[in-house]
């Protein structure tokens, strides 16, 4: 997608801090962390949202989870907790089309709502 910020800073033509790449995920902090640790992980390949999944990007959004854990795991995470979020659409607050799974921790979260 041209104009999409995400798979721009995916090919680094937008500058972020990496934190993970393989071959079909990238991880980079988030501008505006809303916690101490605030990591987004995303497909290379584009995919809009939630509502864009066909069933061949199951293990797709799998592998994001697991890099989700390992992620956690070097971060310090495993032990203390963290959220796994994704948000879908206008009520969930999402802002960039292009999905991605928001590791948050560092600090007790709230509960959601
Ligand atoms: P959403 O609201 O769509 O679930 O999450 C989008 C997230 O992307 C927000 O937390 C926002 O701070 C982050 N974000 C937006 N633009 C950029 C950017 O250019 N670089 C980085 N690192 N994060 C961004
Ligand atoms: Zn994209």
């Amino acid at each position: 997608m041209a104009d999409c910020i995400f798979c721009k800073i995916v090919k680094g033509e937008i500058p972020s801090t990496s934190v993970y790449r393989d071959e079909h995920a990238y991880a980079f902090r988030d501008i505006q962390p809303a916690a101490p640790t605030h990591i987004l992980i995303v497909p290379q390949r584009h995919i809009d949202s939630v509502n864009a999944l066909s069933a061949e990007d199951e293990g797709t959004i799998g592998h994001l989870f697991m890099v989700a854990k390992q992620i956690a795991a070097q971060e310090g995470l495993s032990e203390r907790g963290y959220r796994l979020v994704i948000n879908t659409n206008a009520e969930a607050g999402q802002t960039v089309f292009h999905i991605h799974l928001h590791l948050l921790g560092g600090r007790q979260l709230t509960k959601m709502g």
